[in-house]
C-alpha cells in the first residue's frame, strides 16, 4: 500500500514538474496559431479591422496589424492589452519582425525576448511575452502583417506554491497509507497468522486445537471449516482407534477358537466330529471377510474404485441373491421375502451393487431380534429404481442413524459374539452408492425394526456412453 502511494506520488510530481511547463507552452501556442490563421481568414472582408479587434478582444490578447506596401507600415487595427507591448515597437521592430515571418513560412512563434533583441523594453515586459506574426495578402492584393502579443503565465511561482502543497499532501498519504496497512495488517494478516499456527499444529496430530478468530465474515468462516474438520478428525481418529482394538479382538477370539477346537481335535480322540470341524470352518469365515472388508474399504480408500458399468435388472439380481441367503440361512430361522415392481433395469457396477444388496442383508442378519423377517422390495418409478432391505431387527437409536455410515462406527461397543462386524460395512455401501451418484438413507425405530433403502438413476447420469 506504501510502495502504491509512492508510485502515485512519483507521478504527480513527473506531470506537474516535467510536463505541466512544456504542455502549457504547447497549448498558448498552438491556441495563438489557430487566432492568427482565424484573424487572416477575416483579411479580405470590408470590416475587416472590426472583426480582428473583437477576436483579439475574445481571446484577451494584444494585437496589431499593419498594411503594408513597399515595407512601409500604416497601423491599421490595435488592441491593447494590459501588459502588451505590441503597440509600442518602433518601425525598426516591425520591420525586423516583418523579415523574421516572410523569411519562414509567414508564420513567426517566439517568445518576445528572443524575437527581439535588443528591444527598447524593461526586461520585465518582456518576460513571458509570447509574440505570434503572421503575413497575408487577400486577393486584391492587400497585404496585412498581424502580430499578436500573448501573455504566457509565469508558472515558475505556481510552480513553486504547487510543490510546497504536494509535498505536504504526499506527507499526509503516506502516513495514511502507513496508517491503513498497519490497520489492514492488524485486521487481515494477524488473525491468518493465528489460524496458521494452529493449523500447523493439527498438522502435528494435536487435534485438541480450537480456531476462535471472529475479526471478519471470511476469517469467521475459515474457523468455522476448521473446527468441523478438527471435529471430523478427532471422530475419525476415535473411531480407527475402537477399530484396532474391536479388530484385534475380534481376530483375537477365532484365532483362539481354530487353534483350541484344532488341538482338541488333534489331541483327544472321539472329538473329530463335523460339529468341531464345522466351528473351525465358521471362525476362519469370520475371519476372510473381517479381511475382505479391510481390503474392500483400503481400495475404496486408495481412490482406485471405477465403475464397470453394465446394463441389468436390478430386480433380478436381488431376487436371486435374496433366494442364496434364503437357502443359506434355511436352519436359522430366517423368513425372506421379495417384491418388484415394474422394469428395474439399471445401468451400474452390477458386481458393487451386488456387495451393496449383501452387506445389507449381512447387517439385517446381524442385527436381527427375535422376529427374523427380512424383506427386499424393488420398485420401478419416474426413471429410478429403489431398492428397500427392511427388517425387524434391534434398529438403531434416531442419535446414531447419521453414525452408522461412518467409516469403522460401530453400534455396540461390547457387540454380541454372533455380530463380527468390522464397522466398514455400511461406509462400503456408502461409498459405492455414493460412486454411482444414488441417493440413500436408513429409517429405524429402535427395537422395531430398520429399512435402509436407495434410489439409482435408470440412466446413470455420470455414465459416459461408451461404458454401457
Ligand atoms: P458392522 O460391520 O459393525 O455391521 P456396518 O458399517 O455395516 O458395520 O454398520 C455400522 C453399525 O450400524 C453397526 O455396528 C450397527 O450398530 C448399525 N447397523 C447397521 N445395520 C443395522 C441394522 N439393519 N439394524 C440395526 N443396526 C444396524
Amino acid at each position: 500500500m506504501t510502495a502504491m502511494t509512492v508510485i502515485i506520488m512519483i507521478l504527480l510530481w513527473v506531470l506537474y514538474f516535467l510536463l505541466l511547463g512544456t504542455v502549457y507552452g504547447w497549448t498558448v501556442k498552438s491556441r495563438m496559431q489557430s487566432l492568427i490563421y482565424e484573424i487572416a481568414y477575416e483579411a479580405p472582408n470590408e470590416n475587416f479591422a472590426d472583426t480582428a479587434v473583437s477576436l483579439a478582444e475574445n481571446a484577451d490578447t494584444a494585437m496589431v496589424v499593419y498594411r503594408v506596401e513597399e515595407k512601409t507600415f500604416t497601423l491599421y487595427a490595435e488592441r491593447q492589452e494590459k501588459n502588451g507591448v505590441a503597440h509600442l515597437f518602433d518601425s525598426a521592430d516591425v520591420l525586423a519582425l516583418y523579415e523574421k515571418t516572410t523569411a519562414g513560412d509567414s508564420l513567426f512563434q517566439e517568445h518576445l525576448a528572443d524575437a527581439l533583441s535588443d528591444g527598447p523594453f524593461s526586461p520585465s515586459q518582456w518576460k513571458g511575452r509570447l509574440l505570434s506574426s503572421f503575413v497575408t495578402q487577400t486577393p486584391a492584393g492587400d497585404v496585412y502583417f498581424i502580430l499578436l502579443d500573448t501573455a504566457v503565465l509565469p508558472l515558475h511561482a505556481f510552480l513553486v506554491l504547487m510543490q510546497n502543497q504536494l509535498s505536504l499532501v504526499s506527507v499526509i498519504l503516506l502516513a495514511v497509507a502507513a496508517g491503513m496497512a498497519f490497520l489492514l495488517a492488524r485486521h487481515i494478516a494477524s488473525p491468518i497468522e493465528r489460524i496458521s499456527q494452529k493449523a500447523r499444529k493439527m498438522a502435528k496430530g494435536e487435534l485438541a486445537v480450537d480456531f476462535t478468530e471472529k475479526s471478519y465474515r471470511e476469517i469467521e468462516e475459515l474457523s468455522e471449516v476448521l473446527n468441523q474438520t478438527t471435529d471430523e478428525l478427532s471422530k475419525l481418529d476415535r473411531l480407527q482407534k475402537e477399530l484396532i482394538a474391536n479388530i484385534s479382538h475380534d481376530l483375537r477370539t477365532p484365532l483362539t477358537m481354530i487353534v483350541g477346537y484344532a488341538e482338541v481335535i488333534r489331541d483327544i480322540e472321539g472329538e473329530n466330529t463335523p460339529e468341531n470341524i464345522q466351528v473351525i470352518i465358521d471362525e476362519a469365515t469370520r475371519l476372510s471377510s473381517l479381511v475382505n472388508d479391510l481390503l474392500e474399504i483400503s481400495r475404496i480408500q486408495g481412490g482406485r474404485e471405477e465403475r464397470k458399468d453394465e446394463r441389468f435388472d436390478l430386480a433380478l439380481l436381488a431376487e436371486e441373491t435374496v433366494e442364496r441367503y434364503r437357502r443359506l440361512k434355511e436352519n436359522s430361522g430366517f423368513t425372506f421375502t421379495f417384491e418388484a415392481q415394474g422394469d428395474c433395469t439399471v445401468v451400474g457396477d452390477k458386481t458393487k451393487l451386488l456387495q451393496v444388496l449383501c452387506n445389507l442383508l449381512n447387517n439385517a442378519i446381524n442385527y436381527s431380534d427375535r422376529n427374523r423377517t427380512v424383506r427386499v422390495c424393488v420398485a420401478a418409478r419416474e426413471g429410478a429404481v429403489r431398492l428397500e432391505v427392511i427388517d425387524h431387527g434391534i434398529g438403531i437409536a434416531p442419535e446414531n442413524l447419521d453414525n452408522v455410515w461412518q467409516r469403522y462406527y460401530r453400534g455396540e461397543r461390547n457387540h454380541r459374539r454372533s455380530v463380527m462386524g468390522s464397522g466398514l460395512g455400511l461406509s462400503i455401501v456408502r461409498e459405492i452408492l455414493e460412486l454411482h451418484g444414488a441417493r440413500y438413507g436408513v429409517n429405524s425405530v429402535q427395537g422395531e425394526g430398520s429399512t435402509f433403502w436407495f434410489v439409482l438413476s435408470q440412466e446413470s447420469a455420470v455414465l459416459s456412453p461408451e461404458r454401457i
